[in-house]
């Protein structure tokens, strides 16, 4: 299922973006309050109005779950973890984290600050409605009373749901960090949490499956099978997810075992700084068929070079330009150690948008780490 999505604005520096299938949930929520739930505890109002409400109601059930998300977001940005964006789809949000949290500790308040979030305005409406119901003239205030009631009890739902301990809801990121500080293994404790998400996934599509068996056969209102549906759904997701979750987990745990050196290039072509970009091109680039070398000049590495920033410059300017104007210079996070885990270089690439890496040890430039070979070492393992 591919569906595309849309950045619809930035909170705390996170680009905030909604994805197609987010659309769906929108109008079926607009749609289920505009003709059942609002008819039914407000009647008496025309079908506009409802709609209109609904349509309300639907939008401050989105900022719920984007508060929760940002809720998440705000603990992460504390401990320096970049948030990629935030993504809302059927199933939610998603804050995009671009690494690990760094302890078990920062893991559980980081995953903890959602919920907490949830309930926080849960309590919140709920508070108001009470506050509201004691008023004498509250025929007034009916509707903002129906509303505070729906937002606090989705609230609530929404941070009981999420504290579910099965990862990779938030309830499985804390027993991770549970797992994490007591066996001190991030991997193996990803890998428990997400069997206990598995678990749960399993869970729900059976007890989706006996609402549907009890709707059909007369137990429970046939209204019902939709609710079972639904709950097989959540399930099926969950599944995945943890599915996923574990693999990943695994994969990450082989790269961590494997230093840099094993899969490291080590036939290193180097270039000087003062080749113009057509030298480059046509001397290293076409008969080597490397994707980049690492710049040196009077032995000292300066900087990397790499088919990306050639791109930058049109053809035709080559010969003007220098590989020094053009080249990633040196920082401290181009370099890695041969002995580093393969996964760390792997993240600082991730995090950098980098494909490759130079490995150096004593001051000299013995090897590149690209994306590429991890990517064949992978293949190769699996197979
Ligand atoms: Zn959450």
């Amino acid at each position: 299922m591919q569906w595309s999505s849309w950045e619809i604005g930035r909170v705390l520096g996170i680009p905030i973006r909604v994805h197609g299938s987010w659309f769906l949930v929108f109008l079926f929520v607009t749609w289920t309050l505009a003709t059942g739930y609002l008819p039914e505890s407000l009647p008496g109002l025309s079908a506009s109005r409802y709609w209109g409400m609904g349509g309300i109601a639907a939008v401050l059930l989105f900022l719920s779950v984007l508060l929760h998300e940002l809720g998440h977001s705000y603990v992460a940005l504390r401990y320096r973890i970049p948030i990629e964006q935030i993504t809302l789809f059927i199933f939610g949000g998603v804050a995009h984290m671009r690494k690990e949290a760094p302890t078990p500790r920062a893991e559980f308040l980081i995953a903890i600050a959602g919920p907490a979030v949830s309930f926080a305005l849960g309590a919140a409406c709920l508070g108001f409605v009470v506050l509201a119901e004691s008023i004498q003239e509250q025929h007034a205030l009916q509707g903002l009373i129906m509303l505070g009631a729906l937002l606090g009890m989705v609230n609530v739902q929404l941070g009981l749901f999420n504290l579910i301990p099965g990862f990779p809801l938030d309830g499985g990121r804390v027993l991770r960090a549970g797992l994490w500080a007591w066996g001190k293994d991030f991997y193996r404790a990803t890998k428990q949490a997400a069997v206990v998400g598995l678990g749960f996934g399993v869970l729900f599509g059976l007890l989706g499956a006996g609402v549907i068996f009890g709707a059909l056969s007369g137990a429970l209102p046939v209204s019902m099978v939709s609710n079972g549906g639904w709950v097989i759904f959540i399930g099926m997701f969950l599944f995945a997810t943890a599915l996923a979750s574990r693999r990943q987990a695994a994969l990450r745990q082989s790269l961590a075992a494997v230093p840099v050196r094993d899969l490291m290039v080590q036939t290193v072509i180097s270039i000087s700084p003062d080749c113009t970009l057509d030298e480059a091109v046509n001397q290293y680039f076409r008969p080597y068929g490397y994707g980049g070398f690492p710049v040196l000049e009077d032995g000292q590495l300066v900087g990397l070079i790499t088919v990306l920033e050639v791109q930058t410059v049109q053809p035709a300017l080559w010969p003007w330009r220098q590989v020094r104007q053009v080249m990633r210079p040196l920082v401290p996070s181009l370099v890695v150690a041969p002995d580093a885990p393969v996964i760390q270089a792997m993240e600082r690439m991730a995090q950098e948008g980098w494909d490759r890496l130079v490995v150096m040890q004593d001051g000299q430039v013995i090897g590149l780490v690209t994306h590429s070979a991890i990517v064949h070492f992978l293949q190769l393992r699996r197979a």
